[in-house]
């Protein structure tokens, strides 16, 4: 039999104090003052209780780059951050386009046991942009993929999107798009715009993500699929998303913590730990995201965690790698750019890091209201602390922050996964055994 845990006090979705029993994997029973005598009780007083985040843009780099990060340590990051699931990239080595590669990526989640992995596939064969992947094969694996992508590079030949689109209405699945239209950002290294003129890096418009994003939601209107918009980045992506929306076209889209905090002025420092993909962009396309996840035009916030070896990251700009990690660091970002500022409560938290990815991902058994009954997928979040981020203490393989020596608000204080915790006390919590992710 597993161990009960009863958390005392704790306020859930930051409402009235009440206490959480979990038992069996399950929230046995919220109230206020309950009675539990065997179980292991946890002070939750002053703390957040939440649904389990739900991360659906994660790159673990296994297979290929277990240098920069492995499903052990990006989930060891995810469980730290938070989080209970995550959706793994496909741009591995090999390319996760089969059915034998989204397998390996869910035994290796499931052995690590600190999270659900839930593999992308690729749209496309080596992602290289000209024939499909094993698309239905892919999702009738084991791994049942629901979310196919080409991040990292753009599905930009219009006829092999729409195919894409139209394929994945057969088993409910998703397009998530990363929006880059390859001849308007060549050679781009920044932002185009003042900053980009005036360190005299080449530009990167926003014109180039605004218009596959306005295809795109053409194209998954005119066959009746889901588009799910990669990392949106630039105030005219968010017009076309909500424009689109108004239609009631099945478009969602996410923004990542780094483009609701950070903006293209810290490109002036040439420090690479800046350089980004889509990149920073300006203070007004930094407000306009933010309105817009308050708003529900973005419909969640999604990491983007790209871990990267020192030797790609600590160079020239020119030759720095692109990418930031972000799991450990994202619930503090968004207390910081939405909660503090008043955009959303804790509720809307649930709903942007929860809730909703969990839908768009078409998982059952995460992004749960936290409810009797519900699996037992729970972060407690002590808001209160403030404290400047030490990368040397990150379980992720790589310590490509850009928020080091910066003080951000919040601290997890513990993650359950189907009642098990992942992190108590703010630490790591050895795995003892593997149930593996289920939908
Ligand atoms: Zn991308």
């Amino acid at each position: 039999m597993s161990t009960s845990y009863l958390i005392r006090g704790a306020r859930i979705l930051g409402h009235t104090p009440a206490d959480i029993l979990i038992r069996d994997g399950e929230i046995a029973e919220i109230a206020p003052g309950l009675d539990a005598p065997t179980a292991q009780e946890i002070d939750g007083s002053g703390l957040i209780a939440l649904p389990g985040l739900v991360d659906l843009h994660t790159h673990l780099r296994e297979p290929g780059r277990e240098d920069a990060e492995t499903v052990e340590s990006g989930t060891r990051a995810a469980a730290r951050g938070g989080y209970t699931a995550v959706f793994a990239m496909a741009n591995t080595s090999p390319v996760a386009d089969t059915a034998g590669v989204v397998e390996q990526v869910l035994r290796l989640g499931a052995q690590a046991g600190y999270c659900d992995v839930h593999p992308v596939g690729a749209v496309t064969r080596g992602l290289e942009g000209k024939q499909l992947a094993e698309l239905g094969a892919m999702a009738d694996s084991a791994a049942r993929v629901r979310v196919f992508s080409d991040d990292g590079h753009c599905v930009d030949d219009a006829v092999i999107m729409r195919r894409a689109l139209e394929y994945v209405k057969a088993f409910d699945g998703v397009v998530a798009q990363h929006a880059q239209e390859p001849r308007l950002t060549e050679g781009a290294q920044m932002n185009e715009g003042v900053m980009s003129g005036r360190l005299g890096l080449h530009g990167w418009p926003a014109v180039a993500e605004e218009a596959i994003v306005a295809r795109d939601c053409l194209l998954a209107a005119h066959v009746g699929s889901r588009l799910h918009v990669c990392h949106v980045s630039t105030a005219g992506s968010v017009e076309i998303i909500r424009w689109a929306k108004g239609k009631g076209w099945q478009v969602t889209a996410e923004v990542t913590p780094h483009h609701l905090l950070l903006d293209d002025t810290l490109a002036g420092s040439y420090d690479p730990i800046y350089k980004v993909n889509p990149p920073l962009r300006t203070k007004d396309d930094v407000r306009a995201l933010r309105e817009a996840l308050a708003d529900g035009t973005i419909d969640c916030v999604a990491t983007d965690h790209a871990p990267h070896t020192l030797e790609t990251k600590e160079t020239e700009w020119a030759e720095a790698t692109m990418g930031m990690v972000g799991l450990e660091t994202a619930l503090s970002v968004v207390q910081e750019a939405m909660v503090d500022t008043g955009l959303l409560d804790w509720a809307g938290v649930a709903d942007r890091m929860s809730y909703r990815p969990a839908r768009i991902g078409r998982l059952n058994g995460q992004g749960r209201t936290l409810d009797q009954g519900s699996p037992a997928n729970i972060t407690l979040y002590d808001p209160r602390p403030r404290a400047l981020v030490d990368p040397s203490g990150f379980a992720s393989k790589s310590r490509n922050t850009p928020y080091r020596g910066r003080e951000l608000p919040g601290r997890v204080v513990a993650t359950f996964l189907r009642g098990r915790p992942t992190v108590l006390d703010g630490g790591l919590v050895p795995n003892f055994s593997t149930s593996g992710a289920t939908r």
